[in-house]
C-alpha cells in the first residue's frame, strides 16, 4: 500500500513525506512545483510532477500505485493573497479539491487526510477555540478550505471514504535533523520573516497592527512545530487504517503568543536586535487564534515534543542559514 501526498514538495507536505518514509511507508508525491521544490523530495519517494486538479493524471496515479490513503496538502496558503485573489484561491483550494475527492471516490480510495486551517474559525468568540463552534471564516483562504471540509463531510456520508480533517494553527520550525524547512521564496509567515530579518536577509520587518484587543495589541497565534504537526497526520493515518470514524481535529498546543513576543524570542535566540516597524493592520487577520487541542490528544493519541518556542525559532534560524548558503533563499 502507498500513500499519495499532494504538495509533497512543499513545506508541510515535504515533512510528511519524510515522516512516512521514516516509518517505512511507500510514498507517491504529486506536486506541480508552483511553490514546492523537486530537491525537497527524497529519492525513496516516487515523484509525479503535475496538478492535483488534473483528473486524468490523478486517476492514472491512483490506479498505478496501489494507493490506500491520500494526504492532501497542496494549496495556496497566504491569507492576504487570498484577499486580493479570491477566485485563484477558490479555483485551487476548492474547485480542484472537488476533482481530487471525485477521483478518490472513483478509485475506491479508503482514507483521506485533509489539511484545513484555523482560518475556518474567523474571529472566534472564545479562545482556545474548539472544533464544534460555529464556523465563520473572515477571509477567502478560510472559506476556500471550509468548503472542502463540507464537501468531505457530505462525501463520507455517501461513499466508502473515511476522512480526518486537521485544522492547523500556525506552523513553524523545521525538521530537527536539518533535512527540510520552510523554503518558499517571498515568505509572508511571521517566524520566517523575523528569522530573515535577524540574519540580515531583509531590512528589518513590520508588525501588522498594534491596536488589536490583545494584551500587547499585536495578534496572538498558536505556533505549532512542523514535526509535531506531521506526527498528528501519522496518528490520523493509523487511526483511519484501524477503522476510525471520520473526524475533525485542531492542531496546536493551546498556547497563544503575540507577534511582539515572537519577535522578542527571535531577537533573543539570534542575538540580533533587528529593526522592527510598527505598521497598520494586514487585511484578513483575526486578533487571536488559539487551539482547543484536547481532541487530537485524546482521540488520535498525539503527544507533542517540540513546544518550546525557542527551539522552534532555533530550527527556523538553522534552516534559513542553510537555505541561504545553498542560494535558494530570497
Ligand atoms: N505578521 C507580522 N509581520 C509579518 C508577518 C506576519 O506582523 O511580517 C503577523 C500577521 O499580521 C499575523 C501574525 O503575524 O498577525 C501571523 O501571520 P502569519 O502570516 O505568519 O500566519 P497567519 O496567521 O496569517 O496564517
Amino acid at each position: 500500500m502507498s500513500v499519495l501526498v499532494t504538495g509533497g514538495a512543499g513545506y508541510i507536505g515535504g515533512h510528511m513525506v519524510l515522516a512516512l518514509l521514516d516509518a517505512g511507508e511507500q510514498v507517491v508525491v504529486l506536486d506541480n512545483l508552483s511553490t514546492g521544490f523537486r530537491w525537497a523530495v527524497p529519492a525513496e519517494a516516487t515523484f509525479v510532477e503535475g496538478d492535483f486538479g488534473d483528473e486524468a493524471l490523478v486517476a492514472k496515479v491512483l490506479a498505478e500505485h496501489g494507493i490506500d490513503a491520500i494526504a492532501h496538502f497542496a494549496a495556496k496558503i497566504v491569507v492576504p493573497e487570498s484577499v486580493t485573489d479570491p477566485l485563484g484561491y477558490y479555483l485551487n483550494n476548492t474547485a480542484k479539491a472537488r476533482s481530487l475527492i471525485a477521483c478518490a471516490v472513483a478509485a475506491k480510495i479508503r482514507h483521506f487526510i485533509f489539511s484545513s486551517t484555523a482560518a475556518v474559525y474567523g474571529e472566534p468568540s472564545q479562545n482556545p477555540v474548539t472544533e464544534d463552534v460555529l464556523l465563520a471564516p473572515i477571509n477567502p483562504y478560510g472559506r476556500s478550505k471550509l468548503m472542502v471540509e463540507w464537501m468531505l463531510q457530505d462525501t463520507v456520508k455517501a461513499h466508502d471514504l473515511s476522512v480526518v480533517v486537521l485544522r492547523y494553527f500556525n506552523v513553524a520550525g523545521a525538521d530537527p535533523q536539518g533535512r527540510l524547512g520552510q523554503s518558499t521564496p517571498n515568505a509572508t509567515h511571521l517566524i520566517k520573516i523575523a528569522v530573515q530579518a535577524a540574519l540580515g536577509h531583509r531590512n528589518g520587518m513590520d508588525v501588522f497592527g498594534t491596536d488589536y484587543p490583545t494584551p500587547d495589541g499585536s495578534c496572538v497565534r498558536d505556533y505549532i512545530q512542523i514535526t509535531d504537526l506531521v506526527a498528528a497526520h501519522m496518528h490520523a493515518l493509523a487511526y483511519l487504517r484501524n477503522g476510525g470514524e471520520s473526524l475533525t481535529c485542531n492542531c496546536g498546543y493551546g498556547r497563544g503568543l503575540s507577534v511582539l513576543e515572537i519577535i522578542e524570542v527571535v531577537k533573543a535566540v539570534s542575538g540580533v536586535d533587528f529593526p522592527v516597524r510598527l505598521a497598520g493592520r494586514r487585511a484578513g487577520d483575526p486578533a487571536s487564534l488559539i487551539a482547543g487541542a484536547d481532541r487530537v490528544r485524546e482521540v488520535l493519541g498525539w503527544q507533542p515534543k517540540y513546544q518550546d518556542v525557542r527551539g522552534i525559532v532555533t530550527q527556523a534560524l538553522d534552516w534559513e542559514r542553510r537555505l541561504h548558503n545553498r542560494g535558494a533563499a530570497s
